[in-house]
């Protein structure tokens, strides 16, 4: 136990990257997307930093090994691939450290098992991520923590679910598929003060549109798999912490020794470099088809957080610093699901699946109505998140429309 302390000590974040991000700090973010984890005089001069892959690291002599004198101790305790990635993605986040996992679901659990121990409570919004619900079901429950789903827009009386073993608040925003924004201040305040770690799920803004630590979350989680990657191609998380959580996370995940391959930390930090380009585009793109949405006669709401529709549409404007190219849309309650497929099993370019954030558009009919538990989902009318990608625009919606003349067409067929 004591060795491995000591081992955690002598990683604390800033050490050697100190010098390399400080003399930055004057650079806005976009400058600094383009230096951060990087620096060509420890890579020969090469603009990008080579693939670190290894376990073993070798001593000069018995008193280092003993003392574990070197720049790194061993492969899953980090690598300079690793650290470029994690000191990049602590300067993006203004957090103390950062930690990553092999995907965006494991930074979840990473996170949870970082503030949670048996007899603990943890309190969930009923929006979260349904593999994150899958992860209490079936992990934590199994340990002895408690779970309790609470309504993600219930920042005023959160208090009142506070118990005496309540550990963790777990936010998510905007919920997934159904889009309600959480007001992060208020919620994180009411956690600090009775001495309850906040964990959020950050991933639809990344760091750029909402920086999670500056509004009072302890810990926050990025599926690196969406906008970091951004081409569809790469399963990645991470977790960065604040100063006061940050020594507790370190020591979960030397614990573990979960860790991403190098190849996927190389693609994360090739995707940093554009990360801004293709969010600002993204979220171009997202506005520009949710109000051409909201314009078709077929589609009753749409669920993005900067149309005045979306539940806690203010406080994503008193938040935030954009939106990103994923939201949904209910339709009209006349349509039926058989309907619903001529229009989705024709349509020539947006693809159905899982996942979000690469250069393709897609588009998946969703129902929370079956898993909820703290809120009901009833939308009236069938619901449809997408995700809005790089193809031309007017592709986009002739690709859409036609889905709605197929939809308009078999649903009166059908009477
Ligand atoms: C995709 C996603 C995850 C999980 O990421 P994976 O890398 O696919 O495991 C977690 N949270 C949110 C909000 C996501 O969208």
């Amino acid at each position: 136990m004591q060795e491995s302390n000591s081992d955690i000590k002598a990683m604390t974040p800033f050490k050697e990257h100190d010098e390399m991000t400080h003399p930055m700090k004057q650079f806005g973010i976009g400058t600094r997307l383009t230096q951060m984890g990087r620096n060509p005089d420890d890579q020969c001069g090469f603009v990008n930093g080579p693939i670190y892959r290894g376990s073993t690291v070798l001593y000069k002599s018995v008193e280092d090994l003993e003392n574990r004198n070197a720049r790194f101790h061993y492969g899953t305790h980090g690598t300079p691939t690793i650290e470029n990635l994690e000191s990049a993605w602590t300067e993006l986040t203004g957090a103390a450290g950062t930690v990553l996992s092999p995907s965006g679901l494991g930074a979840v659990a990473l996170a949870l098992m970082t503030t949670l121990k048996s007899g603990d409570h943890l309190l969930m919004p009923d929006s979260v991520y349904r593999p994150t619900r899958s992860f209490c079901a079936n992990f934590l429950a199994k340990f002895g923590v408690e779970v309790s789903y609470y309504d993600p827009m219930s920042a005023e009386s959160i208090q009142k679910l506070f118990k005496s073993n309540t550990t963790t608040l777990f936010l998510e925003l905007p919920g997934s598929q159904t889009f309600e924004i959480q007001d992060i201040p208020k919620l994180s305040s009411h956690a600090k003060h009775f001495g309850i770690k906040t964990i959020i799920d950050n991933t639809w803004a990344t760091p750029l549109f909402f920086q999670a630590h500056s509004h009072g979350c302890d810990l926050s989680v990025e599926a690196g798999t969406k906008y970091l990657g951004g081409h569809s191609d790469l399963l990645l998380g991470l977790v960065s912490a604040n100063q006061e959580t940050w020594p507790m996370l370190r020591q979960m995940y030397d614990s573990i020794a979960m860790l991403p391959g190098p190849e996927d930390c190389f693609l994360a930090l090739r995707g940093l470099r554009t990360m801004q380009l293709r969010v600002k585009e993204s979220e171009q793109r997202g506005l520009e088809v949710a109000h051409w949405l909201q314009e078709q006669p077929e589609v009753m709401t749409v669920l993005h957080p900067a149309f005045s529709s979306c539940p806690g549409h203010e406080i994503w404007k008193r938040d935030f610093k954009g939106s990103t190219g994923l939201f949904s849309i209910i339709l009209k309650p006349q349509f039926t699901k058989p309907a619903l497929a001529a229009m989705l099993d024709q349509l020539s370019l947006f693809g159905m699946g899982f996942s979000w954030g690469g250069f393709e558009s897609l588009l998946i009919p969703f129902d929370c109505q079956n898993y909820r538990t703290a809120t009901t989902w009833s939308p009236g009318g069938l619901a449809l998140r997408l995700q809005i990608g790089l193809e031309d625009m007017t592709d986009i919606k002739n690709d859409l429309r036609e889905g709605f003349d197929r939809l308009v067409k078999v649903q009166s067929n059908l009477g």
